[in-house]
């Protein structure tokens, strides 16, 4: 399929086409046509499907559709759960207009206030926005969601993680003559989306996206068995300095993205960090550098990578695994996008083999063992194989008496 064929306007068929996009990906395929139709969508998928685009071209469409008649407030509302995420966003969206006249904005938290006047002072189509920040200018009355037509909430459940359940319900609330939502979400399971859903969505059409074999097997994943902490701090040491070209790593916590970076420092392996609560100019200036390729390593946890757009990738690397699936396939998600091949490396202890069976059940697909010789485990693998299976009746009662058996003799 092309995206001439999903009906787009010329304009926004130009831009993609001078994005580098070939053909629509399966999300954009599912959603665009059914979001052109007005209906609201509830959407499972991670970031690097090419989720983006499949909200806002449809929102784009509409609004050249039906074209403003006076000047006023933003018609289109894009909720992101972070800064970083809701900067790309409104990136692409400046992109997909470019051969438009729409007018696109963004504010987020840690920006000053004045560039936020300025942002909302214009008759912006689309506005992307964090929640906070958004719900402080609608109770200081600087901005006006009363004309939104169409929601969009990018990455639902990273703002129900995050705690934003209620701030976006009073945002939506506000938004209350709007005809259409999208939502969009890593996963659709547990029952916080579900009822987040719920609250927003009217009789939404769910689409997920199952990924094409050949979009699922671009990114190779393996897992290397380390001993100890200073086992996988060789290993990766290792792997950065004879495997990677970029590389995105992820770490637990504050307190082990300072530990990593001092160790990386004095191996003389040059990284940039990302970790929450960073001033924004820092954040910024971070992730400059590591997208220019100047420092092609960037050190992260969770909070804090959330949702960059980096492309070309050429490797995640789980330092420490994370606590649930969805966060692992989110992390991998940046390696391996639209097209592009990627691996997802994981330093695992003994401790980690319970996640990293998740994680392979989560994505129907095994994570392989690999060795480097020189840094060979001294422990073993630990076992963690299949589900015990049910035992029939009639195979109970034949162990029973082979038991019994071999006890007689
Ligand atoms: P997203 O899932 O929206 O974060 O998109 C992941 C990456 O894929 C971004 O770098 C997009 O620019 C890119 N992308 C989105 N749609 C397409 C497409 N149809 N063809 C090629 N690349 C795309």
């Amino acid at each position: 399929m092309t995206f001439e064929e999903l009906e787009l306007d010329d304009a926004l068929c130009h831009a993609v086409a001078e994005m580098g996009y070939e053909t629509p990906t399966s999300i954009q395929e599912l959603v665009i046509p059914h979001a052109m139709d007005g209906r609201d969508i509830l959407a499972s998928a991670p970031t690097g499907t090419g989720k983006t685009a499949a909200f806002l071209l449809p929102a784009c469409q509409f609004l050249l559709d039906y074209p403003r008649k006076q000047p006023g407030a933003t018609r289109i509302l894009v909720l992101t759960p972070t800064r970083e995420l809701a900067l790309q966003v409104f990136e692409q969206a400046k992109a997909i207009t470019k051969h438009t006249n729409l007018v696109c904005g963004v504010i987020t938290g840690g920006i000053n206030y004045g560039t936020d006047k300025e942002t909302l002072s214009q008759n912006l189509d689309i506005l992307v926005a964090t929640p906070g920040r958004l719900l402080e200018h609608i109770e200081k009355e600087t901005a006006d969601c009363r004309d939104i037509e169409c929601l969009i909430l990018d990455e639902a459940d990273r703002m129900l993680d995050m705690g934003f359940s209620t701030v976006v319900n009073q945002i939506a609330t506000e938004a209350r003559w709007r005809k259409q939502n999208l939502l969009f979400s890593a996963t659709l399971e547990g029952a916080g989306v579900r009822n987040f859903a719920n609250d927003i969505l009217n009789n939404p059409e769910v689409v997920e996206a199952n990924p094409s074999r050949k979009e699922k097997n671009k990114i190779h994943q393996w897992y290397h068995l380390a001993d100890d902490l200073a086992h996988k701090q060789a290993l990766l040491v290792h792997i950065l300095k004879e495997q990677v070209t970029t590389a995105v790593v992820f770490v637990k916590t504050r307190e082990r993205l300072q530990m990593l970076k001092d160790f990386l420092a004095s191996k003389e392996v040059p990284v940039c960090w990302l970790q929450g609560e960073m001033p924004q100019d820092k954040r910024n200036a971070a992730l400059a550098r590591f997208k220019s390729g100047d420092v092609p390593i960037l050190l992260a946890t969770d909070v804090a990578a959330r949702g960059i757009d980096v492309p070309d990738v050429s490797h995640v690397i789980n330092f420490d695994m994370p606590r649930k699936a969805d966060v692992y396939v989110h992390r991998i998600g940046r390696t391996g996008r639209a097209g592009a091949k990627g691996t997802a490396i994981s330093l695992v202890e003994a401790h980690d083999f319970e996640m990293v069976a998740k994680a392979a059940r989560y994505m129907d697909e095994p994570l392989k063992a690999r060795v480097i010789a020189e840094l060979r485990p001294k422990n073993k693998t630990p076992k963690i194989g299949p589900r015990k299976k049910k035992v029939k009746a009639k195979d109970k009662t034949k162990a029973r008496s082979k038991a019994k058996v071999k006890k007689r003799k």
